[in-house]
């Protein structure tokens, strides 16, 4: 039976993930350098993946309440109300603001496929930072909206003067990612607060998608800059994936307006369901557990990446997460993809820029591996551009 007549128009609105298709060709590569995983090299702490075991054999199987198990949740709200005091903590240190929501999802994936279903209808238009995490674009499109592209090259920063000329009637929402994918780039927390009142004073939601907030180099008062600390007209986005290498548990959460988290959460209701319940218990212990090693290494890391490629390479210095997101060298007169192509033929891995961005001129390494991996890479990548 030919099945493509059963296939809805939206399936084929949306093309399989460009990452997918490098890993595909890299298949045949024999113990590449690579430096194109996006998630941590370390395993999940040992007293999570402990807490996780106990609670299947403590009987924690069974669904638990959709918005997120009482436990968790509770643990979040102290976190939110200590990080946010002026916008989340006012209700005191275990309770949120009663217009506020939270909800657990199952990674931000799953919140950021909750609020666009929530939100974006066809003609919407949502203004995502160029380059951008992959799945952005294509979920706003999933539901019939338009992608509105923010074009941040060369220093990689979503400022209210890139954003505000792209605001229409039709705006629903602005993304901002920072610490960002695939640039690594963190915003300053004044530039945040712009955007944050910009998209007040406009009467859009700004979404701050902090997945990386953990892999934070560019602090401001010992905190990852975020736009929440001033307005409560921000969804917050937040996962265990990278911080605490749980990428395969999917655990995330949503915070922001209860009038759109409870949308969310009704969706999630007929959907999602809640987030793995064996999971959620594990993430209580994860909150309680510091990665403060982990971090240093991936700021040494960066300033191993930033040392080796800045003599050859335009690249602007990513403050967090473990990424770069260096420029093709005009000399070598190649695209992103030639270029990712021509170091596939060198066994080193990496993604060409055009995965995340309208442009096809850079390219992403993620430096999440051993240091003597990240050596390879770098040598080769130094070579390349000799
Ligand atoms: N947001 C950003 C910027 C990401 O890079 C990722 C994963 O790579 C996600 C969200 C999704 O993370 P998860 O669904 O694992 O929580």
């Amino acid at each position: 039976m030919e099945f493509q007549h059963l296939i809805a128009g939206r399936a084929h609105a949306v093309d399989a993930s460009g990452i997918r298709k490098i890993f595909d060709l890299a298949a045949s590569l024999k113990d590449p350098a690579n430096l194109s995983i996006g998630q941590p090299h370390f395993d999940v702490p040992g007293n999570i993946r402990q807490a996780a075991s106990a609670a299947i054999e403590g009987r924690r199987n069974a669904y638990t309440p959709t918005q997120g198990a009482p436990d968790l949740r509770q643990a979040i709200t102290r976190l939110l109300a200590a990080e946010f005091p002026a916008t989340l903590g006012t209700a005191g240190p275990d309770q949120l603001p009663d217009d506020t929501g939270l909800l657990v999802t199952s990674g931000v994936s799953g919140a950021l496929m909750l609020l666009m279903m929530a939100t974006i209808q066809p003609g919407d238009e949502v203004i995502v930072p160029d380059p951008y995490f992959v799945m952005y674009k294509h979920l706003v499109k999933l539901f019939g909206g338009t992608p509105v592209f923010a074009d941040t090259y060369p220093d990689f920063q979503l400022t209210p003067a890139r954003v505000e000329k792209l605001i229409t009637p039709r705006t629903k929402l602005v993304l901002l990612c920072s610490p960002g994918n695939p640039t690594g780039v963190v915003s300053s927390q004044a530039n945040a607060e712009e955007l944050a009142r910009l998209c007040e004073n406009k009467g859009v939601l700004l979404v701050s998608d902090e997945i990386y907030d953990a892999f934070c180099h560019e602090m401001s008062e010992g905190k990852c800059p975020s736009p929440l600390r001033v307005s409560r007209n921000v969804v917050l986005l937040r996962g265990f994936s990278k911080t605490w290498a749980m990428t395969g548990w999917r655990l995330g959460y949503m915070a922001g307006p209860k009038a759109v988290i409870d949308q969310c959460t009704k969706l999630q209701q007929y959907s999602f369901v809640c987030a793995p319940s064996m999971v959620q218990a594990a993430g209580v212990e994860a909150l309680k557990t510091p990665i403060a090693h982990h971090v240093a290494d991936y700021k040494k890391k960066r300033d191993r990446v930033v040392e080796r490629l800045s003599p050859h390479y335009e690249l602007t210095v990513p403050g967090g997460a473990f990424y770069a997101f260096p420029k093709v060298p005009a000399r070598l007169g190649m695209t992103g993809t030639q270029f990712v192509h021509a170091a596939l033929a060198k066994n080193l891995l990496t993604i060409p820029g055009g995965v995340f961005s309208e442009r096809d001129t850079h390219f992403r390494i993620s430096y999440a591996c051993a240091d003597a991996m990240l050596e390879r890479g770098l040598d080769l990548l130094v070579d390349i551009a000799k």
